[in-house]
């Protein structure tokens, strides 16, 4: 199929395309932002969106780039899925990469729209959840750039649903380091390598027993659960996890099977970032 018409915005600097995104933003079909087009394209192909407006944001100088800073890391709007992963800046992000798609999709999709697009089983939204990340948007207002940070706890508001309004440009995302001596890990189930998820969790897991993951699949956003409590058994914080999730039936896998699954990959997740700190401790 092909997209129903727009109107296409290629801006070359961040005011203009904040500028245009204020203009076409507000009221009727609106615009919106092209970044990777991975997710977008398909959507527009299949008419599941319809916006007056499409603003590329690929040509905009100053939005790449992932930069270590002091206590995380900062990836921007234009930062490609396996840019990031190549980079390793972060041991978490690294290992959910390797769990997003194919390299062909990784090569042009970008973190930061893997946020905004908000999938709930996506691999992205659960990373910056578990770490308590933000992202930075950006809108027009009074003749400058205004700029906001959105904890992560905030961004995800429902399924394909971020608090990204409309007019508002996401620039940046924001990754805080693992606490020294930490460990990390992802898992998840697909029915074939490179799908989304049936079920995910990343866990987090510090020195001293500090523990929470980040469930994909099983909710409209990402489930997070502190498990600190019933640290080092990790069979008694699955099951506490899999009290947290409220999964669907879809045509995949039934919600029993999911909560099921989920309480697996959770106690398996944690052992392994369990081991981690361990290893990096001795
Ligand atoms: C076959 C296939 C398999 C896939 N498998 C997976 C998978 O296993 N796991 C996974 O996580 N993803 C998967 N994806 C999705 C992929 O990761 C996308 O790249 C990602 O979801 C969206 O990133 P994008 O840069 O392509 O965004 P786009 O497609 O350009 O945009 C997606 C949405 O986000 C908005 N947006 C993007 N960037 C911004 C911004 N900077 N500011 C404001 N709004 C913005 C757009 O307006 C749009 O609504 C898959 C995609 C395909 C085609």
């Amino acid at each position: 199929m092909k997209p129903p018409p727009f109107t296409y915005h290629a801006p070359r600097d961040l005011a203009t395309a904040l500028r245009t995104l204020q203009e076409v933003g507000a009221g009727g079909a609106g615009g919106k932002v092209l970044a990777g087009g991975q997710s977008l394209i398909p959507m527009l192909n299949m008419r599941l969106v319809a916006p007056a407006h499409l603003v590329d944001i690929n040509r905009v100088a100053g939005l790449g780039g992932i930069g270590r800073e002091p206590g995380g890391v900062r990836v921007g709007a234009l930062a490609r899925h396996a840019e990031a992963e190549r980079s390793g800046a972060h041991p978490l992000l690294t290992r959910a990469l390797k769990l997003v798609a194919h390299p062909v999709i990784r090569n042009r999709g970008t973190v930061v729209g893997s946020l905004v697009h908000a999938d709930p089983a996506a691999e992205l939204p659960a990373v910056l959840a578990v770490l308590g990340g933000s992202v930075r948007v950006a809108r027009w207002q009074d003749g400058a750039a205004v700029e906001r940070d959105i904890p992560a706890a905030a961004f995800f508001t429902g399924p394909m649903e971020s608090a990204v309004l409309p007019g508002e440009l996401a620039v940046s995302a924001w990754f805080p380091s693992l606490a020294p001596g930490a460990g990390c890990a992802f898992v998840e189930v697909s029915r074939r390598h490179g799908d989304y998820a049936l079920a995910g969790v990343c866990a987090v897991v510090g020195p001293a027993g500090a523990a929470r993951v980040a469930c994909v699949g099983v909710g409209p956003v990402p489930v997070v659960v502190d498990v600190s409590a019933h640290a080092p058994d990790w069979a008694a914080a699955a099951r506490a996890v899999r009290e947290e999730t409220e999964p669907d039936d879809d045509i995949h896998a039934t919600a029993a099977y999911r909560r099921h699954l989920v309480g697996v990959l959770a106690e398996r997740a944690l052992r392994e970032a369990a081991q981690e700190a361990e290893n990096r401790g001795a």
